[in-house]
């Protein structure tokens, strides 16, 4: 018997050109977890789904993670018609991707939030998700300019939106402002962003996080 392939094929209909396409997904019961960094990349012993989370439409150029994919306006559509299909030479991200392609799609998907005004928050979550594709191919400095990205985008989310209708809550989100000013040794600004975190009195029902906060909080402080 072949053993299952770690990756599978879905389909996929483009709502800007109705393509339909397919694109690799990794099969959860084949998940391996290793470890997890402090900002949350998980680390797998084989295909990591970080890799397919974008969607690339090869016909039109559309491009977006999935959880974002098929909301669209008619607006938006026009928008990506303009910007996006008539600059696209058509290519697919449908095989089986290097982290390259990964971080390309990434990019591609980037480009798109910024055209159709998506929420610093979200921006900032593609911005980490590139920063953490860098981070496993150890290119250090394109991995500090993704976090510095995502830090900052994150940061005006926080005093400017709502997080409503994001994957973020205000104790996650300033607990990952910590953690990545930590991680771009930016010290003064990791302790703030911790200790706003642990006075929330939210954060009692969440002790997981609390603990990850006291402990990167005490590693800054005997660092
Ligand atoms: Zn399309």
């Amino acid at each position: 018997m072949t053993e299952i392939s770690e990756l599978y094929d879905k389909k996929v209909i483009c709502p800007i050109c109705n393509t339909e396409f397919e694109t690799k997904k990794v099969r959860s019961a084949k998940l391996r977890l290793i470890r997890r960094d402090e900002d949350f990349l998980a680390y797998y012993a084989g295909e990591s789904p970080l890799k397919y989370n974008v969607f690339v439409c090869p016909n039109c150029g559309y491009s977006a993670s999935e959880s974002k994919f098929d909301s669209i306006t008619s607006e938006e559509k026009e928008i990506i018609l303009k910007e996006i299909t008539s600059k696209w030479n058509k290519r697919s991200y449908g095989d089986k991707r290097t982290w390259d392609e990964a971080i390309k799609a990434y990019k591609l998907a980037l480009y798109i939030g910024e055209v159709l005004n998506y929420k610093k928050v979200e921006l900032g979550s593609l911005c980490l998700s590139i920063g953490w594709l860098y981070r496993i191919e150890e290119k250090q400095q394109n991995e500090t300019r993704f976090l510095r990205l995502a830090r900052d985008l994150f940061e005006e989310g926080f005093y400017k939106e709502s997080l409503v209708g994001t994957n973020m809550d205000e104790l996650k989100l300033g607990y990952l402002i910590g953690e990545i000013s930590r991680r771009l040794g930016d010290k003064e600004q990791a302790l703030k962003w911790f200790n706003t975190v642990l006075s929330n009195p939210s954060l009692k029902v969440n002790p997981m996080l609390e603990n990850m906060i006291r402990e990167q909080w005490r590693l800054i402080r005997e660092g």
